[in-house]
């Protein structure tokens, strides 16, 4: 693989253009959309006016005039076509860790008599972390947590939910959903995926598969901006059934009657808890801009094709370097991310971003690199490798300065 090579795929693929949507800075090879996706040129000015004109002139009148009341509802379905959804079965709010709770909760309501929830041991701590805490208000509850390759003989007839990250943030394997769906229907269990990971990474068909649940984040390869709304998916069969446990004001049939009596609101709107952070929602549905009529074939394939490019050119630049492919080779069992493991990883990837490549490190050993498909060069995997292998070959990790840990990797 040459860089004419790279160059002659750049020229030839389909999404080169929506990098153009984006303010990256020049001289960095960005490779961390996966983690902070890069600032979509649409964001400061819609930000302007929302904060100057909607909030500052219209002040309260625009939770009508700008629909701020219909924002989570609004931005959900820009992002449905994205995971293979319908415009009706996709909220945005909250975060993850909030939506994966009140899912978790709504799925136990709906299967009486089961309590086990099935996951992968190594899954997103957050996602574990939830359910243990859940176990701390609902002890009887157990947590089936187990390696990847047991978890369809964990799924029995006690199952209430199987929980599984479609993409691994570490290892970057992808589930067969339809699959998984299907094995623990089989059992008459419910699923949830967490969509972190793979939302606008790869090809997804939530209902193609039979999904029940699903959770996604707004800030990763979606590009809406630090800590930005999670969003969550609730099939439209379940839609009548599932029950908020935080069942707040805004997921109320009529919040402006002011009952004293809970009732939830007919569709997927009494998955909302709180007042929707307006400001945080205008910035997220601004980088979706960037996604509208992308084809998520498309999609799937640039991620796979630049995973294929930037494993060769490393395998190939750093042989003899002791790095160990730590994702799987085949592009249709992977997400968008690559991942190589080094027992020097932290200081090699601290070297790499002193020399403009951004990926990021996951302990104990992971050098990890987002090859995110709206923004990311084939040339640009071509040169990062090769960086990679300067420092290698250099040992320009071995500087002092690499070793200090700051508090996020
Ligand atoms: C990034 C990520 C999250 C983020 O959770 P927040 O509560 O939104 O911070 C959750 N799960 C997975 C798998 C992730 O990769």
């Amino acid at each position: 693989m040459t860089r004419e090579d790279c160059a002659a795929l750049d020229a030839a693929d389909p999404l080169a253009h929506c990098r153009a949507h984006f303010l990256l800075p020049d001289g960095v090879i960005y490779l961390d959309g996966n983690s902070l996706g890069p600032l979509p040129r649409e964001v400061p000015g819609r930000l302007d006016e929302i904060v100057r004109t909607q909030w500052g002139r219209d002040l309260i009148s625009s939770w009508n005039t700008h629909d701020w009341i219909g924002a989570p509802l609004r931005v959900g379905g820009k992002i449905a076509r994205l995971v293979g959804a319908a415009v009706n079965e996709v909220l945005a709010a909250d975060t993850v860790s909030i939506n994966i709770f009140k899912l978790i909760c709504a799925a136990l309501a709906m299967r009486p008599g089961r309590r086990v929830i099935v996951s992968e041991s190594g899954n997103f701590p957050t996602d574990l972390y939830m359910m243990q805490g859940l176990r701390g208000l609902i002890p009887d509850i157990e947590l089936r947590i187990v390696a990847r390759d047991e978890v369809t003989a964990a799924l029995d007839d006690t199952v209430a939910l199987l929980l599984l990250s479609h993409v691994h943030y570490k290892t970057s394997e992808r589930w067969n959903m339809t699959e998984l769906t299907h094995a623990a229907h089989a059992v008459g269990a419910l699923t949830l995926w967490d969509l972190s990971h793979s939302t606008g990474a790869v090809r997804l068909a939530l209902n193609a598969a039979g999904a029940d649940f699903a959770v996604g984040c707004g800030y990763k390869f979606l590009n809406g901006g630090p800590g930005a709304p999670g969003f969550l998916f609730v099939a439209a069969r379940h839609q009548g059934e599932v029950q908020n446990p935080l069942s707040g004001w805004l997921g109320h049939a009529a919040p402006f009657d002011f009952k004293d009596e809970y009732q939830p609101a007919p569709g997927l709107r009494r998955m909302m808890c709180s007042s929707p952070s307006i400001i945080a929602l205008g910035t997220l549905e601004a980088a979706l801009q960037a996604w509208q009529d992308i084809d998520p074939t498309a999609i799937e394939h640039k991620s796979g094709r630049l995973g294929d490019v930037f494993i060769a050119t490393v395998e190939e630049a750093c042989a003899g370097y002791g790095l160990t492919l730590a994702v799987p080779r085949e592009a249709s069992r992977r997400g968008a991310h690559v991942a190589f493991a080094h027992q020097d990883g932290y200081r090699i990837m601290q070297a790499l971003i002193s020399r403009g490549v951004i990926g990021d490190f996951r302990a104990p050993d992971l050098l990890r690199f987002g090859l995110a498909p709206l923004t990311t060069r084939f040339v640009d995997a071509f040169d990062a490798a090769w960086v990679l292998a300067y420092i290698l070959g250099n040992r320009t990790y071995d500087q002092p300065q690499f070793a200090v840990r700051a508090l996020v990797t």
